[in-house]
This record gives C-alpha cells, structure tokens and sequence, in this order.
C-alpha cells in the first residue's frame, strides 16, 4: 500500500469527500461545464472542468469575452485583422515564411485531404473508384427510404445499376432520425449499419463495386502513418464503440480481428491498438497506399486566383482547363471575372461556376524517417481541399502557473510511456490526474494498475448529472464504472485520493501543486501530473481561412462550439467555395457516422463532373 501525503496546511478545514487538511481560502469556484452528449457515448469525455486552453480565456469558452465577442462579430475590420494575425502566427508557428517555400515546383491534384484518419481513408476508398449501391434488401429496416432508393435509382439513366453516389442525397436522407444531426450521416449508417442502435449486427444493405473510370486523383496527407488519432492513443485502452463500429467499408473489423494473432479477449469492444492496426491494415488492403503519403505535416494553405499572375510555382501536370485559364491575359480575365459572376450551371438549387476559379496551394514537408527525418518540402495544387485533420493535435491546456514544467504531460500515451520505461512506478509519488472525462479515467485505470498512487482533482461535483460515467452501462463499461465509483468514495480505496470541486492554483518546479477547493486550497506533493481536458483541432496552417469557416464566423473551430459550417449534402463550407471538411471538424465525431462525409463529397464531385462536361 502506498500512501498519499496529506495536503500541507496552513488553517485547518475539512474538505467535503476528504480527511485532508487544507488551507482556507475562500475561493469561487466556476459553474461546471455543461457536458453535451451529441450523437453517441463520448462526446463529452474531456469536457472538464477547466475547459480553457492556450488561446481561451477562462471566461468564455471561444477565448473572449462577451463584449469583444460582440466587437467582433459586428466589426469587419476587427476579423480582418484577427486573420492577418493569425496568419503571420501560422508561419512563425511552422518557422518558415512564404518566401523560403514557393520555389518548391507543385503537383496539381484533384482532391488534397488534409489527415489520414478514418475520415481521410473512406473518402480516399470512394475516391479510388469504390462506389455503393443499394441491395434492395432493407424494406423491413426502412421501409420509406427502401422506396426512396428504389425510386432515387429509377430516376437516373442507368436504374439498373445506379450508385447512392449519383442519387439525390437530400431526398434520400428525408426524415431519416438517429444519433447524428447530419441527414447525410444518418444515411449512410442506416445502410451500413442496418439498426445498429437497436443492439443489432446486421449485415450492410451496401454492395460495393470498383470502377477505375470513377477514380479522382487524389492524395492523403498525415502526420503519422494511415489511422490519424488511433495511431497516437494508448493501445491498451478499449474503444467506447462497439468494435464492429469501428469499421470501414467491404472490411469486416470481427473478421479482421480474427485473423490477428494478439486477439482482444472482449466480445464487443476493440483495444485502440487493433483499431489502429486495422486502419494501416486497411489502406493496403485496398490498395490505397499509392494516394497516401505519410510523415507528413501542412505547413500553410493559401486560396490563389487560378492565373498566369496568381500560380506562384511551376506546376507541370496542370489540367488542360485550368492551363487556359492561367494562360489568359489579364484584361480579358478581368472581364471573364464579371460575367464568371453570373452562375453558369445549376442544378438542383446548387451554383457551378466553371470561370476563374480560385486554387487551393498546399505547401508543408514530408520527413524521412530512414535519414533521421530529413525534411522535404513539397507543394500541391489543388481545386478541391479536404479538411479531415480531426480534433486531437493540440491538447487543451488549464493556463496555470507552471503547467510548462516538465512533468506535466498533457497525453495517456506519454503516461504510459513513463510506466513502461519504469519511471513511474509503486514508489513514485502520486500523479495528480485532473479531469473527469474518459480520458482522465484512462489514466487513473493506468496507473492503478501498476499500484501507481492517484490523486485525482476535477471541477465538478461527483454527482453532476453531465458527468459521462452516468451515461455508460455498467455491463459495457465496467472499468469506468469501477472510477466513478472511486470518485464518489474515495476513502474505500487505497493510495486514491479525490477532491472534487478542486482546480489547480500553482504548479511549482519543485513538484509541489497548489489545489483550491470552494472552501479550502492546500499544496500537495506529485511526481507527475496528467491533464486530461480534451483537445481542439490545429488549424493554424490555413492562415486566416480558418477565421471564416465555423458556424460562428470570426471565431476559431472548436468542434464542439464552433465546427465548420458546410452544406451537409455537399460536406462544402458555405463561405470558402472548394474547401470541404469531414468528421469531427464538422461535429461528426464517431467512425460510424463520419463515412457519410465522404459520400457526400463523392457525391458532389460526380455531380460537379457531370455539369462540366
Ligand atoms: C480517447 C478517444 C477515444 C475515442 N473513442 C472512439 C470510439 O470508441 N469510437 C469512435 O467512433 N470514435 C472514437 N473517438 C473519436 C475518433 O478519434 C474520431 O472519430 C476519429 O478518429 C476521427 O477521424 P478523423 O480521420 O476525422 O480524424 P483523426 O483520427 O483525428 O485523424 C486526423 C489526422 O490528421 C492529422 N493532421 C492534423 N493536422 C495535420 C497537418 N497540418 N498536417 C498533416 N496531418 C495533420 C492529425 O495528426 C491526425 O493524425 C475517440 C477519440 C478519442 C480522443
């Protein structure tokens, strides 16, 4: 048993869960968040209680107050400006500057996704030239959207053999209900996942047919290798879906899973490892490692007018259409500009101008991992950008003092780096673990499993009805119940201590952390401390673009408060015409529902296709 040391006091109180001594203080402590849960189980799981990070304030939780929110949003001039500075913080953030990288010569394609998670991997599988096509076996699933498809299909040239990929989206997904707000979403599940809800493992109502005719070219850029987010999570933490929802199309995961020699030994949910492994397995599968490139990071896009002015690189392989438009001279470009005004086709309500378009340059650097990760710049053009960078690159953090220090992780996958490596083990002092979502009780797991001493600090009250632990079922999570459990007695359980209703005040580099209670603060004594608050999406490579895509303009996307706002048939912004956005950028944030993101997008590029032609 290993003790925790009791709280250095100075007047001695009794907190409310705790014998501690602690000091008086008489601090407020904020309302706790609100935790929503959106489409499914998780949503909210870092939703703590210190829900601020480097650029928010603790007041509001896009960073400003109400009145500069409102100077903002009414001051056109003020966002200019915010864009601008943020853009030079882009380039200083990368360490480069625009100079330096546009000798790079650019390769045109088509679509340039941004993330190789498993929103970057079904678009790219579409994109490949897999198309779906309706079984006609769901009248007893749905039986209005079995005679919609059936109808959808009658409708178009070919009916015996029409892809969902050439039908009317909106009318497919009308009144379709679920655990998603996007019809699209809700879609495509109900055909891949036929009453998943209802606890059933039904087989897909899709049939999946390549053709190399329909294939886009396109490329896949990540950071790590294919699999995004579950590449950098602790392997041995289990997924909050079930694993079969873990699943990409014409792969089954339960049948993958089986092949594996390391085999999870639960029934229904997966561990992280396997789904990681599952997404590189996946990809080559499919044959699709040829559209992605790895060890990649975006350093700066930037929208450009398609013309002999505006291309700013050499670009070799730019298509036909796009080389008379760039080879134009500018007088006449300005007067193609005025009528490019008037839209030239529509279809559907929906605006294609065929004119000046403007290009998305896409410039960062690949680097080598056999020449100890040499650099390598590399430049794309491209008409269509695909926004799939998910929401894990920058963790939130609590903005106090001393939270730079090096003992202070902000990642499980550095927590369980520091066990493996015996760096932390049953003698260490306690790890102050604060948060009370998913991923805070990861690590709590984590370190008790190795008798690792716990001291525990989270924001809100054990009873909070937001708490996520409330809306598990105990069968399925049985190891997150097991903490809540802790939380709400904390006395039962050896080298565990928990203050709720607690922030930190000070971390200081002796290891010492001031925590303050609604009645009482005092300074404890920590080896490490691992905050578990969440994470928001970088997005600092778009300059100012980012500035004008959320459904709040002038504000950065927070995929909680601030996605990006999109059509949701097309997955298009409605402000940047050619910028596409998939998953949690657009509030998508399950692997069940963010597939539908790349149905519409396909959708939208044949239809596109189609009217060009
Ligand atoms: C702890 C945890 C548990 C989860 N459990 C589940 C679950 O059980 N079920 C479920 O459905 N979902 C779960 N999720 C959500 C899941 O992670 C997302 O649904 C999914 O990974 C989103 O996929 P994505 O491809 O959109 O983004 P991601 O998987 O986040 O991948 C995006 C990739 O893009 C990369 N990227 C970003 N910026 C750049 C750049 N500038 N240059 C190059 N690359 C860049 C990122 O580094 C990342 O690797 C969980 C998430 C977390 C954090």
């Amino acid at each position: 048993m290993v003790a925790i040391p009791q709280l250095v006091t100075e007047v001695t109180v009794q907190t409310a869960n705790n014998n501690d001594s602690v000091t008086l203080l008489g601090v407020n402590i904020e309302e706790p968040t609100e935790a929503t849960l959106h489409h499914e189980e998780i949503d909210s799981q870092d939703d703590e209680n210190h829900d601020t990070d480097d650029n928010m304030s603790d007041d509001h939780p896009l960073g400003l107050d109400p009145q500069e929110m409102t100077d903002l949003l009414h001051d056109p001039e003020s966002i200019l400006k915010l864009e601008l500075d943020s853009c030079n913080q882009c380039m200083s953030h990368h360490g480069m500057s625009r100079v330096s990288s546009s000798a790079t010569p650019s390769v045109y394609k088509d679509v340039v996704v941004v993330g190789n998670g498993p929103s970057g991997i079904v678009l790219s599988y579409f994109l490949a030239g897999n198309w779906p096509y309706y079984n006609g076996c769901g009248e007893s699933v749905n039986e209005m959207l079995h005679y919609r498809l059936l109808a959808a299909s009658s409708a178009t040239k070919n009916p015996q053999n029409s892809s969902i990929v050439e039908q009317d989206l909106r009318f497919l997904a009308q009144g379709l209900e679920g655990r998603s707000t996007n019809p699209v979403a809700l879609l495509f599940d109900t055909l891949n996942h036929p009453d998943a809800d209802l606890g059933l493992e039904l087989p897909s109502l899709l049939e999946w047919q390549n053709n190399p005719k329909h294939a886009v070219d396109h490329v896949v850029l990540g950071k790590g290798p294919p699999g995004g987010a579950w590449q950098l999570m602790d392997g041995n933490v289990l997924t909050i879906s079930l694993g079969c929802w873990m699943e990409l199309p014409q792969m089954n995961f339960r049948e993958w899973e089986a092949t594996q020699e390391a085999r999870c030994v639960r029934d229904s949910r997966a561990s992280v490892a396997s789904v990681a492994q599952y997404y590189c397995d996946y990809v080559l599968a499919h044959r699709l490692e040829q559209y992605f490139v790895s060890n990649t990071e975006i350093t700066e896009v930037t929208r450009i007018p398609c013309s002999s002015a505006g291309l700013p690189t050499v670009c070799d392989n730019l298509p036909p259409d796009l080389q008379m438009e760039a080879a134009e001279e500018p007088s006449r470009k300005v007067r193609r500009h005025t009528i490019s005004e008037i839209p030239v086709n529509s279809q559907n309500g929906r605006e294609y101008r065929n004119r000046n378009r403007t290009l998305w340059h896409v410039k960062g650097f690949t680097r080598d991992p056999s020449n100890g990760g040499r650099k390598k710049d590399f430049s794309y053009l491209t008409k269509h950008l695909v926004l799939a960078t998910g929401s894990s690159d920058s963790p939130n953090i609590l903005n106090v003092p001393g939270e730079h220090l090096d003992f202070v992780l902000h990642s499980l996958k550095h927590l369980e780096q520091l066990i493996t490596s015996g760096q932390l083990n049953q003698d260490s002092d306690p790890i102050l673990v604060v948060g009370a979502g998913l991923s805070a009780a990861d690590a709590i797991i984590a370190a008790r499993f190795h008798s690792i001493p716990v001291i525990h600090v989270f924001r809100r009250t054990v009873d909070d009805k937001n708490l996520i632990f409330k809306q598990l079922p105990e069968n399925m999570y049985p190891e997150y119940h097991k903490v809540y459990q802790m939380m709400q007695d904390p006395r039962s359980y050896d080298a565990y201590k928990a203050f709720e209703q607690h922030v930190i005040g000070e971390i200081r580099p002796d290891k010492r952390v001031k925590l303050m209670g609604p009645i009482s603060s005092g300074v404890v004594k920590v080896s490490y401390i691992v905050i578990c608050i969440g994470s928001h999406p970088d997005l600092s490579f778009l300059c100012g673009v980012e500035r004008n895509l959320g459904v709040h303009p002038g504000l950065p996307i927070d995929c909680k408060r601030n996605p990006i706002a999109i059509d949701v048939s097309t997955h298009e912004s409605v402000r940047e015409p050619g910028l596409f956005a998939v998953g949690p950028l657009v509030g998508e944030n399950f692997v069940r529902f963010l597939q539908g993101g790349a149905l519409a997008i396909t959708n939208h590029l044949n239809q596109s296709k189609k009217l060009a032609c």
